[in-house]
């Protein structure tokens, strides 16, 4: 866990830019933005990506997908739209083994 950069960004150890803190989750820009307007959304608490979640975080993927909300709301990006990702493992190309959820925004994004 202490090797996770995320739970060091999120411990302050490492620095990142910031958008919005609460008890629960982080939002930072991410470091190489793949849209004009790119966000990760990060649990505080250190948990895996999304093919090792179980019942018990119910409530907290629920809570990760209103924070993604919120902080498009407060982006005022939520008219023109935005597009939320979570990276599973290899083929999708995730590199951060904390959960995450990417917030991209600012362009028209065809699939
Ligand atoms: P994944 O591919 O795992 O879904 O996404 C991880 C994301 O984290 C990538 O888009 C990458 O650019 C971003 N990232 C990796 N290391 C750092 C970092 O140290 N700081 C920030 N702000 N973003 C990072
Ligand atoms: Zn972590």
């Amino acid at each position: 866990m202490n090797d996770c950069i995320f739970c060091k960004i999120v411990s302050k150890k490492i620095p990142a830019d910031i958008v919005e803190e609460d008890v629960y989750f982080l939002v930072f820009k991410d470091i190489h933005p793949k849209a004009p307007i790119h966000l990760l959304i990060v649990p505080k608490e250190h948990m895996g990506p999304v093919n090792t979640l179980n019942e018990d975080n119910r409530d907290l993927i629920g809570d990760l997908i209103l924070k993604a909300k919120e902080t498009a709301e407060d982006a005022k990006i939520s008219e023109k739209g935005y597009r939320l990702v979570f990276n599973v493992g290899k083929d999708a190309g995730m590199e951060v083994d904390h959960l995450h959820l990417h917030l991209l925004a600012g362009k028209h994004m065809p699939f």
